[in-house]
């Protein structure tokens, strides 16, 4: 097995340091090589996904990455910004599922701005289709209406599409990732205005046929956004296109109040996958020893589950991070009353001891 390390820009580095260390205590055999990425990447090579970086993640069985991105790179011609380099890596990889689960642990209810009850014991996941719809449909760009209430006027358009095979594939991920647990699929979209959605719908519907022990229900966004905040617990898996997934996946992250504690994972057809914490570059806490880098532990976690077949060991782990919160160990972003404050390292050591 070998591992792509990926830390990045801000706290990348700190939290993956941390990771690494929980990863080389499980005493499996697998071997890791870092690279460069990001705004590190850009400064040192003048790209943010230098070939060598690349090639390696290729040749890895998983990349684990860290987070990139610093507001000193905002002005930098877009090609160049170090956000571009998640988006080579998914789009040469062929990462077409991303994985968001939305876990509320027990001790961190507080954490949430919902009422307790609501977010007690949530376990939701939701998977975004990553490649299509109107972030890459073309054409798209800038030009003088033709038609519409404002002829002659400079107008902005984007093309929203999905193909057949792309709402299928993402189906099927649902619909297995469904069986491995509450057995239920919403599949969100806006077949009421969108042809593209009403596709996806009937796609999804006939993929369906396949997984009678699963069940399926759809949802419009606009229901989706409403009922996650009002009965998030009513969700298992929601499946859904890559710009309304963008938003859900973000607010059912909120739901859990704590950024810092989401793992996620963008696979392809072969399971090979890239795992990342759901949050950015943090460079407003970077180098302080303070960032939480429980959502990188728990990536690779997830990593060792999908891509390299240990579901054991990726018990192990997250069962120590739970072991860690039940300990009252905390780090800034979800101390709480009562609870004892500690920072990334120590946060890292604490899993690692928890491991045995
Ligand atoms: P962010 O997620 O980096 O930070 C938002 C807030 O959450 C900040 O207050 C930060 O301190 C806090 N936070 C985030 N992760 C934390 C952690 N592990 N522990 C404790 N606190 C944590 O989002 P942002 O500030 O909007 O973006 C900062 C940079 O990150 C930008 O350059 C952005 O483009 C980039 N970004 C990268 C990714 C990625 O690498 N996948 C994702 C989102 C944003």
């Amino acid at each position: 097995m070998k591992i792509a390390i990926l830390p990045g820009d801000g706290i990348g580095p700190e939290i993956m340091a941390e990771a690494v260390k929980v990863l080389n205590a499980l005493g499996l055999s697998f071997e890791t090589e870092t690279a460069l990425v990001g705004g590190a990447a850009y400064d040192a090579h003048g790209h943010p996904l230098p070939e060598a970086t690349l090639a390696l993640a290729k040749a890895a069985d998983a990349v684990l990455f860290g987070a990139v991105g610093d507001w000193k790179y905002d002005k930098l011609e877009r090609q160049f910004r170090p956000e571009q380099a998640i988006l080579g890596l998914r789009k040469q990889l062929g990462l077409f599922a991303n994985f968001r689960p939305a876990i509320c642990y027990e001790q961190l209810t507080q954490a949430s701005s919902l009422k307790p009850e609501l977010v007690a014991g949530l376990d939701i996941l939701i998977i975004r289709e990553l490649t299509g719809d109107i972030y890459f449909g073309q054409p798209r760009g800038r030009r003088s209406a033709v038609d519409g209430h404002f002829p002659g006027a400079e107008e902005a358009f984007d093309t929203m599409r999905y193909s057949k095979p792309e709402i299928e594939r993402i189906a099927h991920v649902a619909f297995q990732a469904a069986r491995k647990r509450g057995k239920k699929v919403t599949s969100v979209d806006k077949a009421n205005v969108l042809e593209t959605f009403q596709f996806w719908k009937d796609v999804v519907t006939e993929v369906h046929a396949q997984y009678p022990d699963v069940t399926l229900e759809h949802m419009y966004v606009d229901n989706a956004a409403m009922q996650l905040v009002k009965a998030p617990k009513a969700f298992d898996v929601v499946v859904t296109g890559n710009m309304f997934g963008d938003i859900l996946s973000d607010e059912a992250a909120m739901l859990t109040g704590s950024i810092g504690m989401l793992p996620s994972a963008s696979l392809d057809k072969n399971n090979k996958g890239l795992y990342e914490p759901s949050h950015g570059s943090a460079p407003d806490i970077a180098g302080k020893g303070v960032a939480n880098p429980l959502a990188t532990i728990l990536s690779a976690a997830m990593m060792l589950r999908f891509s390299l077949n240990q579901e054991a060991a990726a018990r192990r782990i997250e069962t120590a991070v739970k072991a860690v919160l039940a300990q009252g160990l905390r780090t800034a972003d979800i101390w709480s009353e009562g609870t004892t404050k500690v920072g990334t390292r120590e946060m890292g050591d604490a899993v690692v001891k928890a491991l045995a």
